[in-house]
C-alpha cells in the first residue's frame, strides 16, 4: 500500500508555512528558509531565461560518472526521492498501478465515484469503503527491499542529507531511518490520529492493525471519534514539514537520486527543479521520466530533466529495478558486500520475529490473538476477494 494519489495541495502552500510550528525542530534554519524559497525561485527565473546554465560536475553522464562523484569527496549532501517503484519487490502494491486493478475493483464499495475512497469528506461519513480495502491491501510482511537498505546505507556513510518518499508503507522506517531523515510526503500508515481536532489522540500502528483486522471501524478511545491513519487524503494538506524541509535541503543538495517514481504527481514531482543547476541528478527507475514540460520550457520555466538532448550536462538515467539499479552502484561504491550482508542480516532478523510471533499466537491461542499476521498473509496471497465489506 504505498502511494495515495496525488493531493489535492498545491505549492502556495509553501509561502504560508507557519513558522510557529516547526520552530522547535529547525529553529535556526527556518526563517531563512522562507527567504531562500524566494530567491532560489528568482535566481532559477533568471538563470533559465538568460541561459545561464550549471556547472557540470560529473565526468559523464552514466552510473559510473555519479558513483566516481560521490567518491570523490565533493558531494556531501544526497538527497533521495522515492515512490511506489522502491516498494514493489516488498510485495506491496501501487496504488496507482493498473496492475493492481484498484480502480477497477472499488465497484464493491458503491462508491460515488472511485476517488471518494481516499477523500477526506467522504471518509469521514462513510469510513467502511477505506477500512475494508485497507484490509485488503495490507502487506502480508514489512520487510523492506534492496533499494531501502541503500538508502540506509547514504545514512550510515553521513550521506544522506534527507530522504523524501511518496510512500505511505513505513518501509524507510523499517529499514532505519529516523523521522528527522524522512519526510513522508503523503503521510504514513506508522501512526493514526482521532480525526476531532479537539481530541487528536495518537494510534500506533500494531493498534490500528488489529482494528483493520478485526472488522471494526476505528473509534477513538478517548472521545469515539473515527481514527483515521497518517495518510493524507484527497482535500488534506501535505504535512508543514514537508514545505519547510523542502526549502532547506533542496538549494544545499549535491546530489539528487530519484526512484522508483513516475514524477507525475505534484508537488512532489516539480521538486527536480528545486535544486541548484549544477545539481547531478540520478534516476534509477523502470523507464525514462520526469522530462521537460513543454509549456513551462516556452516560458524559460523549464524544469524536468534533459538525459539525451546535445545540452544534457547533469541528468543520468539508469533504467532497471531500483534494486538492481542499487546494488550497482553500491557495486561502483565498493559497498556491494556490506550491503548485501545487510539486507541478509536484517532480513533474517524480521523473519525470526515475525516466527516468533507466529508461536506465541498459536500459543496464546484463546487469548487476545490477533489475526494479523495469518489473515494479512491470506489476504495478501489473493483470497480478499470474498468482500466481506460493510458498506451499505
Ligand atoms: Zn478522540
Amino acid at each position: 500500500m504505498s502511494d495515495v494519489p496525488e493531493t489535492s495541495k498545491r505549492e502556495e502552500d509553501e509561502d504560508n508555512t507557519p513558522d510557529t510550528e516547526d520552530q522547535s525542530e529547525d529553529s535556526s534554519d527556518d526563517g531563512e528558509a522562507s527567504g531562500d524559497t524566494e530567491m532560489d525561485f528568482l535566481r532559477n527565473l533568471f538563470s533559465k531565461t538568460l541561459g545561464i546554465s550549471g556547472e557540470k560536475v560529473l565526468d559523464e553522464l552514466t552510473l559510473e560518472g555519479v558513483a566516481s562523484y560521490i567518491k570523490s569527496g565533493k558531494c556531501k549532501n544526497i538527497i533521495c526521492m522515492v515512490g511506489a517503484g522502491i516498494s514493489t519487490s516488498a510485495g506491496i502494491p501501487d496504488f496507482r498501478s493498473p496492475d493492481t486493478g484498484l480502480y477497477s475493483n472499488l465497484q464493491k464499495y458503491n462508491l460515488p465515484y472511485p476517488e471518494a475512497i481516499f477523500q477526506i469528506d467522504y471518509f469521514k461519513k462513510h469510513p467502511e469503503p477505506f477500512f475494508a480495502l485497507a484490509r485488503e491491501l495490507y502487506p502480508g510482511q514489512f520487510k523492506p527491499t534492496v533499494c531501502h537498505y541503500f538508502i540506509k546505507m547514504l545514512k550510515e556513510k553521513g550521506l544522506l542529507k534527507r530522504c523524501y518518499s511518496q510512500n505511505i508503507d513505513t518501509l524507510e522506517r523499517v529499514a532505519g531511518l529516523e523521522s528527522e531523515e524522512l519526510i513522508e510526503a503523503h503521510g504514513t500508515f506508522y501512526t493514526s490520529h482521532c480525526v476531532s481536532f479537539m481530541c487528536r489522540k495518537e494510534y500506533s500502528l500494531d493498534w490500528m492493525k488489529v482494528k483493520i483486522f478485526s472488522d471494526e471501524i476505528p473509534k477513538c478511545e478517548k472521545c469515539n471519534s473515527l481514527v483515521k491513519p497518517d495518510i493524507v487524503f484527497f482535500g488534506e494538506n501535505l504535512p508543514k514539514r514537508f514545505f519547510s524541509s523542502v526549502a532547506m535541503d533542496f538549494p544545499r543538495c549535491d546530489l539528487l537520486i530519484i526512484m522508483g517514481t513516475s514524477l507525475q504527481v505534484q508537488p512532489f514531482a516539480a521538486l527536480v527543479d528545486r535544486v541548484s543547476k549544477s545539481c547531478p541528478r540520478l534516476l534509477i527507475n523502470l523507464e525514462k521520466t520526469g522530462g521537460e514540460n513543454p509549456l513551462l520550457g516556452m516560458i524559460g520555466l523549464g524544469g524536468g530533466m534533459d538525459f539525451d538532448s546535445a545540452k544534457a550536462y547533469r541528468d543520468v538515467a539508469h533504467i532497471s529495478t531500483c534494486d538492481d539499479g542499487c546494488l550497482e552502484l553500491a557495486d561502483l561504491l565498493g559497498w556491494k558486500v556490506e550491503l548485501e550482508e545487510v539486507v541478509k542480516r536484517e532480513h533474517e532478523k524480521i523473519d525470526s520475529k515475525a516466527q516468533e510471533e507466529q508461536a506465541n499466537q498459536s500459543d496464546g491461542a484463546a487469548g487476545k490473538v490477533e489475526p494479523a499476521n495469518a489473515e494479512s498473509a491470506k489476504v495478501y496471497s489473493g483470497k480478499a476477494e470474498s468482500g466481506k465489506t460493510k458498506a451499505e
